[in-house]
């Protein structure tokens, strides 16, 4: 796979038995769906060894308004989006696997994002529930309808 941004080639990292693809070229990374949710939390060691594998290249300066294509689907464009309620953090986030690209920081400022939303310490969902799965999913369409409303009401105006 290419890097969206520089189109250089990905490089694959493997972390806790987890697959994600870096590109050294803009220190952004791939994940295919759901793989984010694995290195989203703050206190999480496989979000942190992977921050730290990203910390270790430079991100030159790029047109980060630019529109990317999904690096497995280089026919689609990929949406952008906030990523949770803060509002702060834009993801890209192809809409045919549902994989997600993030440039570089986006990985720590999400770690950030995700960790003000509870004490860090705070005990975690029992691994059995799917509580925070279903919600993680419920609040991506709720997003993903916002968005579409925006756009819509964009090309209107
Ligand atoms: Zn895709």
């Amino acid at each position: 796979m290419k890097c969206p941004r520089t189109g250089t080639a990905l490089k694959p990292l493997r972390i806790g038995g987890v697959e994600v693809d870096v590109s050294e070229h803009c220190a952004g990374v791939w994940f295919d769906r759901f793989e984010l949710d694995k290195f989203k939390t703050p206190n999480d060691a496989m979000g942190e060894a992977l921050a730290q594998h990203l910390s270790q290249f430079n991100s030159p300066l790029l047109d980060l308004s630019a529109r990317l294509r999904c690096p497995r689907h280089p026919e689609t464009m990929m949406m952008r989006r906030f990523f949770g309620q803060a509002r702060k953090v834009e993801i890209d986030e192809c809409p045919e696997c549902g994989g997600i690209w993030l440039d570089a920081e986006e990985l720590q400022l999400i770690r950030e994002l995700v960790g003000q939303n509870g004490p860090v310490g705070a005990p975690v969902v029992p691994s059995g529930t799917h509580v925070d799965v279903i919600d993680d999913a419920l609040r991506r369409d709720l997003d993903r309808i916002a968005n579409a409303l925006g756009a819509a009401s964009h090309a209107a105006g």
